[in-house]
């Protein structure tokens, strides 16, 4: 069934290809976790020349021939503006993850004091903000406001709210129930446990029924590879962010670029509990890739070959740090997608890979569909053990 999720444990499952649904439910069937099986995002569809409603039926035609009949729920994901999201709504998508990372002011963060007053003292609504969230004499775990942090955190994202805002209001004309996200997870600097609770105040307040919220986390969250970080000190900051979520009660921390986070997800399970939704959505396509780099080397050997072209272009829209020079020089095909380098190049010139080679790869994965099926059960059965 088709539906809202709300707050149960959630995860996320992008499928470019719109062949790995099969597998996926394999592996999430018997989990905590309600699964999201259409999920994309407007630079995802331009980038596989897909429409939302498409996604939508390669995940329906799956999940109606695997007779799943569990609730399960379709993401349309990093919205931007309002225009983004009528062909979603159309569509039935139930998720909406709304992305106001444009109207992040990233300076906000080393402004010097002269600067962020200026800024600050734009807000008319400074000495309302002022009044609530200075003096507050309760010791919170993650922190206090003083009149800087507040004014760095007004600054750096209270035009976001207010977009976030108008989207849920817009939406909300749309569509009666469903689930709302706020990601501010692509910024260029960490959301600290006390900007998280100002974000989740100032919608609570705006009256935005958010049921997740994707901060920045400290550390690098890279597409397909695992954490690059300190993780003691994720560790604090993680059970701080819980803290906050657990102060309003009324939504889930969400971890997007949550593929292949394996040293994380221990620390996820401990802090986070219920509260979670995970997305993941090149870490499928790289398992296509998998496939064909056990079964099609030729077609494998072309599209490699094609993403170093492209990745110096491709990567400039994520962050990730891969270093075409690093690439293993080997004739070990399948050893390459156990390689941070070539992982990464593999993953972000997907677009380029797909619309030089997507029917030629759909073929192939259709003719080895059970390797693809098992490849898929085994990696996603890996996260999901660990998320336990
Ligand atoms: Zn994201």
């Amino acid at each position: 069934m088709l539906t809202h999720l709300s707050l149960t444990p959630s995860f996320g499952f992008g499928d470019r290809l719109g062949l790995a649904t099969p597998g996926h439910i394999a592996s999430v069937k018997g989990t905590k976790f309600a699964p999201i099986f259409a999920q994309q995002s407007v630079r995802e569809n331009t980038r596989t020349g897909r429409t939302p409603q498409q996604v939508m039926d390669d995940a329906k035609r799956a999940v109606d021939a695997a007779k799943w009949d569990s609730p399960w729920g379709a993401d349309a994901d990093h919205l931007k503006t309002v225009d983004d999201i009528p062909p979603f709504v159309d569509a039935g998508y139930t998720f909406f993850t709304i992305d106001p990372g444009e109207h992040v002011d990233n300076a906000a963060d080393t402004d010097p004091l002269d600067v962020l007053k200026r800024k600050a003292a734009s807000f008319i609504n400074l000495d309302h903000l002022s009044m609530l969230y200075l003096d507050q004499n309760d010791e919170q775990v993650w922190g206090n406001f003083e009149e800087v942090s507040l004014q760095r955190a007004v600054v750096k994202y209270e035009n976001a709210i207010r977009h976030a805002a108008s989207m849920f209001k817009r939406l909300s004309e749309l569509k009666e129930t469903f689930d709302f996200e706020v990601s501010v997870d692509e910024t260029d600097s960490p959301t600290t446990p006390l900007e998280h609770f100002f974000i989740a105040n100032e919608l609570t307040r705006l009256g935005v029924r958010f049921t997740s919220l994707a901060p920045r986390f400290i550390g690098r969250f890279e597409k397909g590879v695992d954490y690059i970080g300190d993780l003691s000190a994720l560790d604090v900051e993680l059970s701080k962010h819980a803290a906050v979520t657990a102060h309003f009660g009324t939504y889930k921390l969400s971890l997007h670029s949550g593929s292949d986070k394996f040293s994380v997800y221990p620390l996820v399970a401990k802090h986070w509990g219920e509260r979670i939704h995970v997305k993941t959505a090149g870490t499928s396509y790289l398992e296509a890739l998998r496939v064909l780099a056990k079964h099609e080397p030729d077609l494998f050997l072309k599209i490699y070959t094609l993403g170093r072209e492209r990745y110096e272009t491709d990567k400039r829209t994520y962050h990730v740090s891969a270093e075409l020079n690093k690439l293993p020089d080997t004739d070990d095909l399948p050893s390459l997608l156990e390689d941070f380098h070539a992982r990464e190049v593999l993953h972000v010139t997907f677009g380029s890979a797909l619309s030089q080679f997507g029917m030629e790869l759909k073929a192939a994965l259709v003719k080895h569909d059970e390797a693809y099926f098992n490849g898929l059960k085994s990696h996603f059965d890996r996260h999901l053990s660990l998320l336990k």
